[in-house]
């Protein structure tokens, strides 16, 4: 089966991704810089699927690396690119490096492209080009609103890079997949989030307060025009999120795309608020989560979810795990840390 390259194969969704890209026969080179990720996670990889991936610790921005890593690995045929920065707070604090890192590894890609006769491209982009719809749910049809941070900004700009490339030259094929909130890991616990420092993200943020490293959660805002005053995301299960990588690659490899550039929401369609998911998650894994509210947070939208009938019709995918399952994998997924934890403390007194 195809050869397919994954940039930031080792993070959170493209290692799942990467599971399941091997569980359906595709051999897969990842390439990442580990600047978010740990080498550990091929091994956990290795175990899901009896397969190591091919690696090698390149950063995008490296054209001539890249470059090199084509001539090594020839045959690939369709890149899926998830390697980019995607801290809001952070980009909002270092602007540059968010552009640099998250366009020129684009440009670079596409760039290489047709020198290596890549012609499928798979782009992880994010519900956040929608800013606060004026319909809910979303459509890929509304329109983009101006972007709240450098990183928002970046996936806009990008999905521009793709569309204005694939118009300039006919070679390319690429699918735009617009993320919304992913979460949870891999049932088997062998992957999933592995959030440097203090986490950004809601489900990490619960997942360690329950494990007791945080003591409480806050809430940011409970005065939101929503039913329980907290605000309202899409949360999608990390493994439907990454099958529908697998079913995008094999459209484009089919040539089945209806134009150059396709874009698909990634969603569940429902809508759940930060108290949802905090009291869902409490009842069906039995632990607590300490929280309390606190003001708003800068930039927060305040209520989106997806129309997912694109994907659905068009892809064939469809969300499939519930919320419940998904909440009791992000928890085990965090007993498992604690236990690797405790492990390595133990080793280090031997
Ligand atoms: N959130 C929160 N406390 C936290 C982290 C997040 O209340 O410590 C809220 C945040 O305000 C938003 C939702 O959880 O309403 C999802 O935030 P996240 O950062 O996970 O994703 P976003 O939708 O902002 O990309």
């Amino acid at each position: 089966m195809a050869k397919i390259l994954v940039t930031g194969g080792t993070g959170y969704i493209g290692s799942h991704t990467v599971v399941e890209l091997q569980k359906v026969g595709f051999e897969v080179v990842i390439v990442d810089n580990l600047s978010n990720s740990n080498i550990e996670v091929l091994n956990g990889i290795e175990k899901i699927t009896g397969i190591r991936p091919a690696f090698e610790n390149i950063d995008c921005t490296d054209y001539m690396a890249l470059d090199r890593m084509f001539e090594k690995y020839p045959g690939i045929e369709a890149i899926i690119h998830f390697a980019a920065s995607k801290a809001v707070g952070e980009s909002v604090e270092k602007p540059l490096l968010y552009y640099r890192n998250n366009l020129t590894s684009l440009i670079n890609l596409l760039q290489l492209m047709p020198i290596h006769k890549v012609k499928h491209f798979v782009f992880s982009s994010s519900c956040t080009v929608y800013g606060q719809p004026d319909e809910l749910p979303v459509t890929e049809n509304a329109p983009i609103k101006p972007a709240l941070s450098p990183y928002g900004n970046t996936k806009q700009i990008c999905e521009e890079i793709i569309q204005d490339t694939s118009h300039s030259n006919p070679f390319y094929r690429a699918i735009i997949l617009r993320y919304f909130n992913p979460i949870g890991a891999h049932p088997s616990a062998e992957i999933g989030e592995l959030p440097n420092g203090v986490p950004n993200n809601l489900l990490p943020y619960v997942t360690q307060t329950a494990a007791g490293l945080r003591k409480e959660l806050k809430v940011f805002g409970n005065d939101y025009n929503t039913p329980d005053g907290t605000c309202i995301r899409d949360y999608i299960n990390v493994v439907d999120l990454a099958k529908a990588h697998v079913i995008a690659v094999q459209r484009l490899l089919d040539e089945k795309g209806e134009k150059a550039v396709e874009i698909f929401n990634l969603g569940t369609g429902t809508g759940l608020s930060v108290l949802d998911i905090v009291n869902t998650f409490e009842r069906v894994n039995g632990v607590k989560v300490p929280h309390s509210f606190a003001p708003r947070r800068e930039g927060d939208i305040e209520k989106v979810w997806a129309d997912p009938t694109r994907a659905n019709t068009v892809l064939g995918w469809k969300a499939q795990e519930t919320v419940e399952d998904t909440l009791k994998s992000a928890w085990t997924w965090e007993c498992r840390l604690a236990k690797l934890r405790e492990e390595k403390a133990a080793n280090a007194e031997e």
